[in-house]
């Protein structure tokens, strides 16, 4: 069993110092669904936290999905 690396979640390895204080939490990320390729993979938020960003792992199409509402349950979206 191979044990999967998640650098998000190692506080003790983070960026260096100039960073500030909200670019060194760990970034939110949502699952999604790339419809392209139909790969499941995680994207990230943008800097201004406006939209995630991602790329996907097989085809390099880039999706934004925009953030808006606030109280969303959904936590899995299918880039467009
Ligand atoms: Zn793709």
């Amino acid at each position: 069993m191979t044990e999967r690396l998640d650098i998000t979640n190692e506080p003790e390895y983070g960026p260096p110092r100039q960073d500030t204080e909200a670019e060194r939490k760990p970034r939110p990320f949502l699952g999604v669904k790339f419809d392209c390729c139909s790969i499941y993979s995680r994207i990230y938020q943008n800097k201004d936290r406006t939209h995630y960003v991602g790329n996907c792992p097989k085809c390099a199409k880039q999706i934004r999905i925009r953030i808006g509402h606030g109280g969303s349950s959904n936590r899995f979206f299918t880039a467009y």
